[in-house]
């Protein structure tokens, strides 16, 4: 029987009008679920559970706010299997990933923000006569809207600060991948949040235009792409909500003349296939300095023709399917785009129908070379295993080049160089800028764009302050 998904408001699941959209695995393209559609009435009544359980959980002690969050990121720790399992079938990803990082960066978040909210002060002021003190307060209702790629995560990177902090959240995930996120809130209600602070509501972009526009929702932040966060701000902008946007990106990994080959082979693969490469920070701008080109190429090619696409659920599987057919179809365009413009198909590029899964949505990973800056390819975002190589020849040019770009989100160098480093880490225009490695996102560390990836950050303290106001009070004490 196909399972009905419906919105968690107040702690309980409640029906709409009977509107559903078909939820299908994407590694058999099988319908798995039927999501149900919320309606206003709904948005209005999540609103209203969420004010209430607000005000009494702004009232509540730092300590008390920090436990209960640190006890719901055990209670998901365990159920870690059972989430990543969820996450799999809502994204196609391979469960390795899932289970290893992108589901526990979740409850890693929690524990963080439980944590940090409990030592989080304000300032204090002292003038001749008055004293005074600044501190960060609650805005009351957020809420967030998701992106299909990362739903355990997005849904735990946003609500947790917004949580800890004292405030209540509203999320509505990806019409595509609905189901991860369904069973997180239930085991945080199971692990002591109270009822009303955490709620979900389902359907797709309407009612997500509708949570810009609600008066009673006091934030809300995406993760999606730079057109609907365009849509976000202006939605938004009657009710004068705060937004926080996190976007899309077409990053650039420079790997310069002294880079360790072997290791450059592995980061710019794994910045460029984890998840399918469907992660918005890849760095899919590969330069490589001429002088180890030829060597590069060679390695990273043989090590993708190696790589197996198939089912996400199998060990021995490197690559899952991609979100959806129609996703697919993009992503197969924009490679033969690529060769149309003058690219050379250096390794992949094709469908796959692995046995057993012919109706899934598979690709191989690919790698295009010859890649020159003004091809369709190099500068729009593909959100799929397709890598571009480009070449330089000199530092000032490499970064010149990377810097070319209306997004900012992430960048990627690798030198042996600790001063060169320094030098051309300080020019990348990105919000996050990663040297010998790549993609890595600890909990304390920000996370976010600069230019049209988006703005506000997620993970480390600068997140509470997307998630507060400031308030100062002034006492006069000369009577
Ligand atoms: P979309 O921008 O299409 O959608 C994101 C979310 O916004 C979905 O929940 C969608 O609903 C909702 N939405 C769409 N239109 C509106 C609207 N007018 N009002 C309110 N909500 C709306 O992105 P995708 O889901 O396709 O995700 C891919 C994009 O996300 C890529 O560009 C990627 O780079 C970016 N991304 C950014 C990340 C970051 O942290 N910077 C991380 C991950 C992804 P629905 O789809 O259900 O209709």
């Amino acid at each position: 029987m196909t399972e009905i998904v419906r919105s968690h408001i107040g702690g309980t699941l409640v029906e709409s009008d009977g509107s559903f959209i078909d939820k299908h695995y994407p590694a058999t393209g099988e319908v798995i679920a039927k999501v149900e559609i919320a309606n206003d009435v709904m948005l209005d009544e999540a609103v209203a559970k969420a004010s209430e359980a607000q005000r009494e959980w702004a009232k509540t002690s730092v300590q008390e706010r920090g436990q209960i969050l640190i006890r719901a990121a055990h209670a998901l720790r365990e159920a870690n299997a059972e989430l990543s399992r969820l996450e799999v079938m809502d994204v196609g990803k391979v469960y390795s990933e899932a289970a290893s990082a992108d589901v526990p960066s979740g409850p890693d978040a929690l524990e963080f923000f439980g944590a940090a909210i409990m030592t989080y002060t304000g300032v204090q002021h002292q003038w001749p006569g008055a004293v005074g003190y600044s501190r960060r307060v609650p805005i009351g209702v957020c809420a967030g809207i998701g992106a299909w790629n990362y739903p355990a995560q997005i849904a735990l990177w946003k609500s947790a600060p917004a949580l800890a902090m004292g405030n209540a959240f509203i999320l509505k995930p990806s019409e595509m991948t609905p189901l991860v996120s369904m069973r997180i809130v239930a085991i945080m209600e199971e692990a002591g949040l109270p009822k009303g602070l955490m709620n979900i509501i389902n359907g797709d972009y309407r009612i997500g235009s509708a949570i810009c526009q609600h008066p009673g929702i006091a934030k809300v932040s995406l993760t999606g792409g730079v057109d609907t966060g365009k849509l976000i701000m202006k939605q938004s902008a009657d009710s004068l909500k705060r937004v926080t946007l996190e976007l899309g990106g077409k990053a650039p990994l420079i790997i310069c003349d002294d880079a360790d080959l072997n290791k450059a082979a592995d980061i710019a693969m794994s910045a460029n296939f984890y998840t399918a490469g469907e992660v918005c920070s890849n760095a899919t701008r590969v330069f490589v300095h001429r002088s180890v080109a030829d060597e590069l190429i060679a390695m990273m090619v043989d090590r993708t023709s190696r790589l197996k696409v198939g089912d996400p659920m199998a060990d021995d599987v490197d690559i899952g399917a991609v979100i959806s057919e129609k996703h697919l179809q993009k992503i197969t365009g924009m490679i033969a785009k690529g060769i149309d413009e003058g690219a050379s198909l250096a390794v992949g590029g094709n469908r796959v129908h692995p046995q057993g899964f012919e109706g899934g949505y598979f690709i191989e990973p690919t790698i295009l070379t010859s890649c020159q800056d003004d091809m369709t390819v190099v500068r729009d975002e593909i959100f799929g295993p397709v890598m571009s190589v480009l070449i330089f020849d000199d530092d000032d040019e490499a970064i010149r080049r990377a810097n070319a770009t209306h997004y900012g989100l992430g960048a990627g160098l690798i030198t042996r160089d600790l001063a060169r480093a320094h030098r051309m880490g300080d020019q990348l225009e990105a919000g996050n800028v990663w040297i010998n490695t790549y993609n890595i996102i600890p909990p304390d560390l920000p996370f976010g764009g600069v230019k049209q990836s988006g703005f506000g950050r997620e993970s480390s303290l600068f997140a509470f302050e997307a998630y507060s106001d400031v308030k100062a009070t002034y006492i006069a004490i000369d009577e």
